[in-house]
């Protein structure tokens, strides 16, 4: 259990990380980029979804990959003309606001239009903690099982666009995509969710269509 002084300074820090969360909203505002977190497990397919993107939108994207495994995925965007910068939480499980507000003036803001953050691979921590994005996109996998949604209402809340990864085994893991896609839609009336398999090209069209139109609001 925690004392009351505990929960105190529990609430201090999440007060100042939202405050910093919206000074980083105002800058990207200033620059006219739509910014993004990308959030879910190690190996829910982020860094494949933020490749996707890359190669099938005209958008001009910076990437920062907070994932802990981010010298290894910072490497897999070395073939695209895009700037990548590695956000290091050291043995932290989840990024902030002032890790992505130190790292801000190093992106070159005035020449894109999108901003990628991809979260550490954790699909609670990071929930709690606003990164200053206008939007953000919950990534879970079928191989994570199909009550991967229903065990996490917080994380589900915090999405705009949940995507339901690698439906291409489901029926090898015998998990029922659409009861996966009711408890999102149950937890969370107003998100949009996408079953997609990003290996096979499933429904990344219909990604795509959701985040050109978040980011057009
Ligand atoms: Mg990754
Ligand atoms: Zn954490």
């Amino acid at each position: 259990m925690s004392t009351k002084q505990e929960v105190e300074t529990i609430k201090e820090v999440m007060n100042s990380n939202d405050e910093e969360a919206q000074k980083n909203i105002e800058k990207f505002n200033q620059h006219n980029v739509f910014s993004m977190d990308f959030l879910g497990a190690v190996g829910s397919g982020k860094t494949l979804l933020i490749e996707e993107l890359i190669k099938r939108t005209n958008k001009k994207i910076g990437v920062f990959a907070g994932d802990q495994d981010s010298a290894f995925d910072a490497g897999r965007f070395d073939d695209y003309d895009v700037p990548v910068i590695g956000l290091s939480t050291g043995m932290s499980c989840h990024l902030d606001s002032y890790l992505v507000e130190d790292a801000l003036d190093d992106m070159p803001l005035d020449d894109l239009d999108w901003v990628i953050i991809e979260n550490v691979g954790n699909i609670v921590c990071p929930t709690g903690f606003k990164l200053g994005t206008h939007a953000r996109v919950v990534i879970v996998s079928v191989t994570e099982g199909d009550d991967i949604v229903e065990k996490h209402p917080p994380t589900i809340e915090a999405g705009d666009v949940i995507i339901i990864n690698k439906i291409d085994v489901a029926d090898a893991v015998e998990v029922d995509v659409n009861k996966m896609v009711e408890d999102a839609q149950k937890i969370n009336p107003d998100a949009i969710v996408i079953p997609t398999s990003l290996k096979t090209g499933e429904n990344i069209d219909k990604v795509i269509e959701a985040l050109e139109n978040l980011s057009k609001q």
